[in-house]
């Protein structure tokens, strides 16, 4: 699914229709930010939806709006709730947050590439997998040394506070590495350049997009050591989850997400079919 030293094209395509600060300003203006998914004024309908914002071919803000395969699964489920695109008010879902900020309604739901994990079904409900990758390593483009996750012994990892990443660095490789947390993905890369780490630890998909985004800089190392389920997450109990669900599998058969996965992913991912929703 995931190929050595693969090299994604993140095409920045203006996401149509996303009138984000008209959105915004419109939604602040009626309190939005709580558990929004019903009337507002004038009887469109609203959603609050929790994205990374700085996960390029994922969850990215841009000067002109939001762009990523997120983006675009979490787009066409609010279609299919009945909420127009200009009627999301996109919201940071930083790893560490996305459980609070679903129990405590901030968010309506969250596609942030969170993966399902049984620790977390235990506090929030998710509707998925929509896309599966699995943990890899990015390195400084002239890095020689460091060849997977069996020669990363005595080296420093950077991952993200919250994440299956940092949770798995933990776990598998215990007391080999020292394992610096940061609060996302583009700080962790900042460390990268700086010479404070030495490689970057999490999801191929989202390690492919930052090495995208600075041709040349960065490379995969190109062996994954865990799977990673995307899934939708609902706050516990949501009734809306069957049709988050139902919405989800029309992305499927309508053909939208394999040309999300195109669009945002690049020929190097390889797809295949879209996985089977085991959380519905
Ligand atoms: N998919 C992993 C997780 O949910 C890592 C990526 C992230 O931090 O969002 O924790």
């Amino acid at each position: 699914m995931i190929r050595k030293g693969q090299q994604m094209r993140v095409t920045r395509v203006l996401q149509a229709g996303v009138a984000v600060a008209a959105a915004v300003a419109l939604l602040s203006a009626c309190g939005g930010g709580g558990n929004s998914g019903n009337s507002g004024s004038g009887g469109d309908k609203k959603l609050t939806v929790g994205i990374k914002f700085d996960q390029p071919g994922l969850g990215l803000k841009t000067g002109s709006g939001y762009t990523g395969f997120d983006v675009d699964v979490a787009t066409f489920v609010a279609k299919e709730l009945g909420v127009d695109a200009k009627n999301i008010n996109w919201v940071e879902a930083k790893s560490a947050d996305r459980e609070s900020l679903l129990k405590k309604g901030d968010v309506d739901l969250i596609a942030a590439t969170y993966s399902i994990t049984d620790k977390r079904k235990a506090e929030v409900d998710f509707v998925g997998p929509y896309l599966v990758t699995g943990q890899d390593l990015l390195v400084k483009a002239g890095n020689t040394d460091i060849t997977g996750p069996e020669a990363v012994n005595g080296k420093k990892l950077c991952s993200v506070k919250g994440s299956t990443s940092a949770d798995n660095v933990k776990t598998k490789f215990a007391n080999q590495v020292q394992l610096q947390p940061f609060d996302g993905y583009s700080q962790c890369l900042g460390g990268l350049d700086s010479g404070t780490v030495d490689a970057l630890t999490t999801d191929a998909t989202i390690l492919a997009g930052l090495a995208t985004q600075h041709p040349g800089k960065y490379k995969l190392v190109g062996k994954v050591f865990s799977e990673e389920k995307y899934g939708i997450g609902l706050k516990k109990g949501d009734n809306r989850k069957a049709d988050v669900a139902k919405a989800v599998e029309k992305f499927y058969s309508s053909g939208e997400w394999k040309k999300a996965v195109e669009k945002n992913l690049g020929a190097d991912f390889k797809a295949g079919e879209p996985p089977a929703l085991t959380e519905k």
